[in-house]
């Protein structure tokens, strides 16, 4: 772990620019460069970079200094990695993890989803989590990948919720177990990219769970 001043000074020293460092906390842009004029350099990367080892700081400085794409790739490697283990770090407590709602029953969900769209590949893990806010609109279903863990939300298990809508929910986070998410060349996470949408209409009831979100917004948000 370093603190801030080292790794500026480390930066600064191997990449022989002026750099003006800002660190992060952000959820999806972990890396950006800001502005860059001659000799000089300003970026902002995630609070992780802390912890980068050497070969990493290294391929960061290097790409700082001349652009070439190739060395992103250490780089993207950290951050997956990362980013993997701090979805791990949310994981739920034992105990926490139930399935059977009062209208919906998760574990038979997962089931025949298992069945019908995933050849029984997809995550075998599900659970309720207790109602979520975000400052406006509540998050519906998460998936953490190191546990192979469907987190849906107890606000679905209502009767004015359509089992369709539930089912989609849950398939949208299963497919994230099939297509995680990566981190693009430019430093920003690619969660839910091109083959994620694609696969995602593969969903018998897609439309009509959009649509009922859509008219359902006030129910929610
Ligand atoms: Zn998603």
């Amino acid at each position: 772990m370093y603190s801030f001043q080292e790794l500026h000074t480390f930066l600064s020293a191997s990449s022989r620019l002026s750099v003006d460092l800002i660190i992060n906390e952000n959820k999806r842009s972990l890396f950006t460069v800001l502005a860059k004029k001659h000799g000089g350099i300003r970026i902002s990367l995630h609070r992780m970079f802390l912890e980068a080892p050497l070969a990493v700081l290294e391929s960061l400085s290097r790409y700082l200094q001349t652009g070439n794409k190739n060395f992103l790739t250490a780089i993207s490697h950290f951050i997956d990695e990362k980013s993997y283990q701090r979805s791990y770090l949310q994981k739920v407590e034992a105990g926490a993890m139930h399935v059977i709602g009062d209208y919906y029953d998760l574990s038979a969900i997962l089931i025949r989803l298992q069945e019908e769209y995933f050849e029984n590949k997809g995550p075998n893990l599900i659970t309720w989590f207790g109602q979520k806010k975000t400052r406006s609109r509540i998050i519906f279903g998460e998936y953490q990948p190191l546990l192979q863990l469907v987190k849906i939300n107890k606000k679905l298990d209502h009767p004015s919720v359509p089992d369709y809508f539930v089912d989609y929910v849950v398939f949208h986070e299963m497919l994230h177990h099939m297509i995680p998410s990566s981190t693009l060349p430019s430093g920003r996470r690619s969660i839910h990219g091109p083959a994620f949408h694609k696969r995602e209409k593969s969903y018998s009831h897609y439309q009509k769970a959009i649509e009922w979100q859509k008219k359902h917004k006030h129910l929610f948000f």
